[in-house]
């Protein structure tokens, strides 16, 4: 069985415009006995704080795509975020991270795990017993190694709304604290040789690829938006011939083409925007998980 885990990180404000994490960060930093358990020693990081003092989401760039090994050992790399990240990893020692953000998208709950590490996979696993509402979702294995909670071999990212930027939820930050609170209790059940319950197959959402929006070939601007029948509707499959985007020039319906079944989220996340991003695709997938670690 896995060792126990001596020491769990809580981050918010990797985003500092997803408030509930920032605001969750706060509390348990006012009241750590919330987050105190026997077994564990625990740290909380608020962790683009330059950014948060401006209320933005960074000063220079995503903090959350700076955690590259080959980027982290690149010193030449100066913008406020690169020189955040090497500070944060070469600090950052503990054994599993739980990375808190929230989202324009109506992704309700869905749990981001580090990785596909059994105890990980249980732990996603086990949270979905909690709440139906609970979704699990895999990113793309090569773009999870740059994100923050990558610095740790266990643990989770956590994804909630829909929520505007800057704006504050009062159900959500609660549903936050609902599964902060579970997974530590999981952990330290861990520690004390426990193994809660959870189902050995896990459904969750592997994400494959993201979808940008349609562009004017000549100028690369934006000509179409998400169709309003697919606005707000994560998780929610989508077949060939489906409407997927509305070009608001012409009023014409652009239809997803693909004969693949795929299940988009993020849905019109308003962060990916700038990046023309317009949703990820991921596809429905069980997993079995081994009982050894
Ligand atoms: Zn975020």
């Amino acid at each position: 069985m896995l060792k126990q885990i001596d020491s769990v990180c809580l981050v918010g404000g990797t985003h500092p415009n997803e408030l509930v994490g920032v605001k969750m960060i706060c509390k348990y930093k006012k009241y750590p006995e919330l987050v105190q358990r026997d077994s564990f020693k625990y740290e909380m990081l608020l962790a683009n704080p330059a950014a948060l003092e401006l209320g933005r989401r960074y000063v220079d760039e995503d903090l959350n795509r700076q955690f590259l090994k080959s980027l982290l050992t690149n010193s030449e790399l100066t913008t406020s975020e690169s020189v955040r990240a090497r500070e944060i990893a070469a600090h950052l020692k503990s054994d599993l991270i739980i990375d808190l953000h929230s989202t324009t998208a109506n992704m309700g709950l869905t749990i981001l795990p580090t990785n596909k590490n059994p105890f990980n996979l249980r732990l996603a696993s086990y949270l979905t017993t909690l709440d139906p509402s609970v979704r699990v979702s895999f990113g793309v294995e090569s773009q999870d190694a740059s994100r923050l909670r990558s610095l740790a071999p266990f643990g989770l990212g956590i994804e909630v709304g829909p929520i505007a930027q800057n704006a504050l939820s009062a159900d959500l930050f609660k549903k936050t604290d609902f599964l902060i609170q579970n997974i530590l209790d999981y952990i330290q059940a861990h520690n004390e040789g426990q193994m809660l319950p959870a189902p050995s197959r896990l459904t969750a959402y592997q994400t494959l690829f993201s979808i940008d929006y349609p562009k004017n070939p000549s100028d690369g601007s934006l000509i179409a938006m998400i169709h309003p029948d697919r606005n707000f509707q994560d998780f929610k499959p989508i077949y060939q011939g489906e409407p997927i985007f509305w070009n608001f020039f012409t009023g014409e319906t652009i239809f997803y083409e693909d004969k693949t079944t795929l299940h988009p989220i993020f849905v019109g996340e308003v962060s990916y925007i700038e990046k023309g991003i317009a949703m990820s695709m991921t596809e429905k997938v069980t997993i079995d998980i081994p009982n050894e670690d």
